[in-house]
């Protein structure tokens, strides 16, 4: 995606910023065109070149960085929270996220490093204790900023909200984060879907700080819980905007069950395993990569998926679980 800022709707610009050595290449911003300025959904990556590239984009259509008065921010990652804390630093901008990520901006904060300390637990749950350590020593050399994570000026609760002219309702869709929140407004048909929905991969599962409280039975209650809503367009966080939020959903669905099907056949061939063991059975990504291909943040938020995967499995009666010392072993039924 070529840096900018594009209209989907009128008054409502997608602003994709470039994310720094991720495969996502980019994280998409939308701004809002109020009669006080603007207001964004999701705030961005804050990297040393990410304010001048957002100044360039709204320059487009007119705006500057000083006329942001409010970001509506759909759950605490670093890709969409941190630029919005920026923002308020030198703008004075309200910042604005979902109530139940408080525990994990807290977490982060009393951590003070970006070591994924409790999916390093999982995966050590997960029989994959030296994939574990890799990670950490990865992540600890990492540099941490704290003024990156400190509080919104307010935290969302699901319920109506008024963005300008708009009335949006905010809807809790907790899987992806505990708090994830998307905006949806119904007159218009416009979803914001931040990372819940996306258009051509799925979010990972329960990457987060907090306690780990069977993130994909929430992720998937929460997906069908967007098909009750009138359909609308879809406005991710990553990828391109698409006419319908319903078809995505659908489709996510499917290939749950598909992820849940492979995994029961993995395990019913390789007898009682942890749950590494299945991941490095089953292909990973569009492409259907092996696992071993896979560079080691990914490998974990693999096996994490597939714990996760497993977990439910055990919760819907389908499979069952025993602990080994600090390891899980799975079994079909
Ligand atoms: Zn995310």
């Amino acid at each position: 995606m070529e840096p900018g800022c594009y209209e989907v709707a009128p008054g409502v610009h997608r602003v994709p910023l470039q994310m720094p050595a991720d495969g996502l290449g980019a994280v998409n911003v939308y701004a809002l065109e109020t009669p006080d300025g603007l207001a964004l959904v999701d705030g961005g990556w804050r990297v040393d070149t990410t304010f001048g590239e957002m100044e360039r984009a709204l320059r487009r259509i007119g705006h500057g960085t000083e006329q942001i008065h409010d970001i509506y921010v759909t759950h605490v990652h670093r890709d969409h929270y941190t630029f919005a804390v920026e923002l308020r630093r030198r703008h004075g901008s309200r910042v604005h996220l979902g109530v139940a990520e408080a525990d994990g901006l807290a977490a982060v904060g009393a951590l003070g490093s970006n070591v994924p300390t409790n999916s390093l637990h999982e995966l050590r749950r997960a029989g994959a204790p030296v994939l574990a350590d890799t990670v950490e020593a990865l992540t600890a050399a990492e540099p941490f900023y704290p003024s990156d994570w400190e509080k919104p000026d307010h935290w969302l609760a699901a319920g109506p909200l008024r963005i300008g002219q708009h009335a949006v309702d905010v809807v809790h869709t907790p899987g992806h984060t505990k708090g994830h929140m998307v905006f949806h407004d119904t007159q218009r048909g416009l979803l914001f879907s931040g990372d819940h929905v996306l258009p051509s991969i799925t979010p990972s599962i329960g990457f987060e700080l907090g306690e780990w409280d069977l993130p994909l039975g929430r992720y998937l209650d929460s997906l069908s819980g967007l098909l009750d809503r009138p359909d609308s367009q879809l406005l991710p966080a990553h990828g391109d905007p698409t006419p319908s939020v319903h078809v995505r959903v659908e489709e996510l669905l499917v290939h749950h069950d598909r992820r849940f099907a492979a995994m029961r056949d993995a395990l019913a061939t390789l007898g009682p395993v942890t749950a590494s063991a299945v991941a490095e059975a089953i292909p990973w990504t569009r492409r259907e990569r092996p696992f071993a291909t896979l560079d080691p943040f990914n490998r974990m938020i693999a096996t994490c998926e597939t714990l996760a995967h497993l977990d439910t499995l055990v919760d819907r009666g389908q499979i069952t679980v025993r602990s080994r010392g600090d390891r899980d072993v799975f079994a079909v039924a």
